[in-house]
């Protein structure tokens, strides 16, 4: 396979998400999925943990350590700690061995400022990169999903992340209508949380909350489908068994009255009800950016439907609850947690195609540092 001159050996693809970060090595693939969190000694702001072992002490810490999730609300929000963290996921990807140092394509909101991306193009150099290309996340989201992005034919695409929901319509390579709106994942978590110290004056962690969203959360009263879905077409029916989702779950928390550790038994249908309004925020957005764009592209739309991606787009029912409110068809992207790295590793793998086709709207589509 031909490749481009301008990317070598360990030239890679982060998708700094404000959950996630995974990163795609050149001619690798993903090579790093952790969770975007630093165990932080606060005393004199050593780290401690990165990725997956921090985000187990997230609200388990003793008062010196703070888990910090650095791009929370889907902008830098810690600047230091995120260079930090780049910086020990590059190294662990590179590991011990000396390579130069690699180029880099990093995946950002688009809704971010100047400022902003000047602060991501900074934390990647300082964490190592010679040089540092911005990609903005739905394209990135379109491109790993598979969709023509280049054509003239519009496509939308609908990421659902942990800080922040990216709506964009995309034709001929460029983002023709956008909307961040933020609201996604983390504001599903603290629904749940406040629901649950309304309703039973339970104090519940994040980690609890988030636990209930996946497990018996949705968007829509839907059936509860088969955890694996290839086993509707053909696939072995035994391979389900036991593998569909109950429709309660039983939590810990601390009795906001007593003060004592409580268990309590949830429902779906509540946990339903907790998450209605970040779910209508997002209906609402998907609906907004619908309505400005043009007639001709809303129409190759309807055609090929919604694509969804993000971890959020695994909230069941989500699909069809979009899909009936909007009246068009709604598809979940494969390995939707991994489109936007997918797509960041297609720009460095192909860099000079993609080149090409961004280059048509620089401003708006790939701010290239070099440094
Ligand atoms: P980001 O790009 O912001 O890092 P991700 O695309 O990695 O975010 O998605 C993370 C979000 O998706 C988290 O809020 C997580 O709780 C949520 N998520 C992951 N799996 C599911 C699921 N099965 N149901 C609902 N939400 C999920
Ligand atoms: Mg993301």
């Amino acid at each position: 396979m031909a490749q481009s001159k301008s990317f070598s050996g360990r030239d890679m693809g982060i998708d700094l998400g404000t959950a996630n970060t995974l990163v795609y090595v050149r001619g690798k693939g993903v090579v790093l999925n952790e969770p975007s969190v630093v165990a932080v000694n606060a005393d004199d702001g050593s780290v401690l943990s990165v990725g997956s072992e921090a985000k187990s002490t997230i609200g388990r810490t003793p008062s010196n350590i703070v888990a910090v999730r650095p791009l929370r609300d889907g902008v830098i929000a810690d600047f230091e700690i995120a260079e930090r963290m780049m910086r020990h996921f590059i190294k662990k990807v590179l590991g011990n061995r000396r390579f130069s140092r690699p180029r880099v394509v990093v995946c950002v909101p688009s809704g971010i400022t100047g400022v902003e991306r000047r602060a991501v193009i900074e934390a990647a150099a300082g964490a190592g990169a010679r040089a540092v290309h911005l990609v903005e996340e739905p394209m990135a989201a379109a491109i790993g999903a598979g969709l023509p992005v280049s054509e003239p034919t519009g496509c939308m695409v609908v990421d659902i992340g942990g800080g922040t929901t990216e709506v964009a319509v995309i034709s001929l390579g460029g983002i023709v209508t956008a909307r961040s709106v933020r609201t996604a994942g983390d504001a599903m978590d603290a629904a749940i949380i406040s629901y649950v110290k309304k309703k039973y004056a339970l104090a519940i962690g994040e980690r609890t909350a988030e636990d209930l969203k996946m497990s018996i959360g949705s968007a829509s009263p839907v059936y509860w489908a088969p955890a694996n879905p290839s086993a509707e077409d053909g696939g072995d029916p035994e391979e389900t068994q036991g593998l569909v989702p109950s429709d309660r779950a039983v939590i810990r928390g601390r009795d906001q009255v007593s003060g004592l550790p409580k268990t309590l038994e949830l429902t779906a249908d509540e946990i339903r009800h907790a998450l209605a309004e970040p779910v209508d925020a997002i209906v609402m957005a998907v609906r907004q950016t619908l309505d400005e764009t043009p007639p001709e592209l809303s129409g190759d739309i309807m055609d090929r439907g919604i694509v969804l991606t993000g971890g959020g787009a695994l909230l069941r029912g989500l699909d069809v609850r979009l899909s009936r409110e909007l009246d068009i068809p709604v598809v979940i992207a494969e390995n939707p947690l991994d489109c936007v790295a997918i797509g960041t590793g297609r720009c460095v793998e192909d860099f000079s195609s993609l080149r090409t086709v961004l280059d048509a709207q620089p401003n708006r589509l790939l701010a290239t540092g070099r440094l």
